[in-house]
């Protein structure tokens, strides 16, 4: 079978128990599993599938804590890395506003070092890069390009989110462009919100944001539009495929469930070209990843509620 590498961040999101409240004034928080990569790791390995985790945690009891919780769910951690560098923390609250209060301590997520024996293992595979905390510096940063080049060079399928937190990149948002573009460029698949189209592409119209983001260079394109379901551009063809109704109490992780779910299904087909090739096959592997999608929004927190392959079928 073959293995999807995904590389980014794990870290610690404190939740404030009672929403409504801004960090200032919030007194309890849950403690839960956090980063985009680390998820899809997860949702791929729920599936059936074989995720390998590339990251780093601290040396303290939460590393160790978000470490257990992806083996528990079946991703393979090997390649994790622990640094001496306290564990990347998030702390969320809603404030009274509805407005999402937000203060982020960067620690060990930044310290992943490259590791040019991997290459090895990447032959063939699949490599899945989420870009949340990557482009904002360390040596992660440096690692991501780098393992971007030696998937080029081992003929992996490469599938890029930009995972854009507008508090991580408040007036810096050019900056986030630039850093992307090598990524859309190279990719064979990119996974955007409608906001993230929007704002890689310059364009409001979602046609006109996909022919500009093939022009960069990718070849596939899905944005995912909430309950809407998602555009799925490829080979000068687009479609919008329909999700599920289901009614939805947390949508977190919904996203990362959606490109977990797709990159299972091109990893099981094992030739990558077909996926490129056949734009029937590729919008029936939306409609699932669809699936996977909506059936997340119906239970609380983002890997908890991560479909198991049992569940997407049934
Ligand atoms: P995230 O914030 O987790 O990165 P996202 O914005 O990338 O999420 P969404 O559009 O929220 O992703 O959801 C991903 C997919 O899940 C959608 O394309 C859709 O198929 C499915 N989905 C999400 N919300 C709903 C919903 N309310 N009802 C049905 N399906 C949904």
């Amino acid at each position: 079978m073959r293995k999807v590498f995904c590389v980014g961040e794990l870290l610690i999101d404190f939740v404030a128990e009672k929403q409504g409240n801004d960090l200032s004034k919030a007194t309890e928080f849950t403690k839960k599993a956090g980063g985009a990569p680390a998820n899809v790791a997860c949702a791929i390995s729920k599936l059936g599938g074989k995720g390998v985790f590339i990251g780093c945690v601290g040396e303290d009891p939460f590393g160790q804590f978000l470490l257990d919780t992806l083996r528990k769910e079946g991703v393979d951690i090997s390649l994790a890395q622990r640094s001496k560098i306290f564990t990347t923390l998030a702390f969320v609250s809603l404030a009274e506003d509805g407005e999402r209060d937000f203060v982020f301590s960067r620690g060990a997520d930044k310290e992943l070092v490259y590791d040019p024996t991997l290459r090895k293992g990447f032959n063939g595979n699949l490599l899945h890069l989420g870009a949340a905390t990557a482009l904002l510096g360390g040596s992660l940063e440096m690692a991501y390009g780098k393992y971007l080049f030696d998937g080029l060079t081992k003929e992996m399928f490469i599938s890029f989110d930009p995972n854009f937190r507008g508090d991580l990149w408040k007036d810096n948002e050019p900056q986030f462009i630039k850093k992307c573009m090598p990524f859309v460029e190279k990719s064979h698949l990119c996974k955007f919100s409608l906001e993230e189209a929007q704002l890689l592409s310059g364009k409001k119209d979602l046609n006109e944001a996909c022919d500009f983001l093939h022009e960069v260079g990718t070849k596939i394109i899905a944005i995912t539009l909430g309950k809407e379901g998602t555009l799925v551009s490829a080979n000068g063809q687009k479609q919008i495929v329909p999700s599920i109704k289901v009614a939805p109490v947390d949508t977190t992780g919904a996203g990362d469930a959606f490109i977990g779910c797709l990159l299972q299904q091109i990893a099981d087909l094992g030739n990558f070209n077909r996926v490129l090739e056949d734009f029937d096959l590729l919008t029936k592997m939306v409609e699932m990843a669809n699936k996977a999608g909506a059936i997340t929004t119906t239970g609380y927190g983002a890997i908890s509620a991560l479909p198991t392959k049992v569940q997407l079928e049934a």
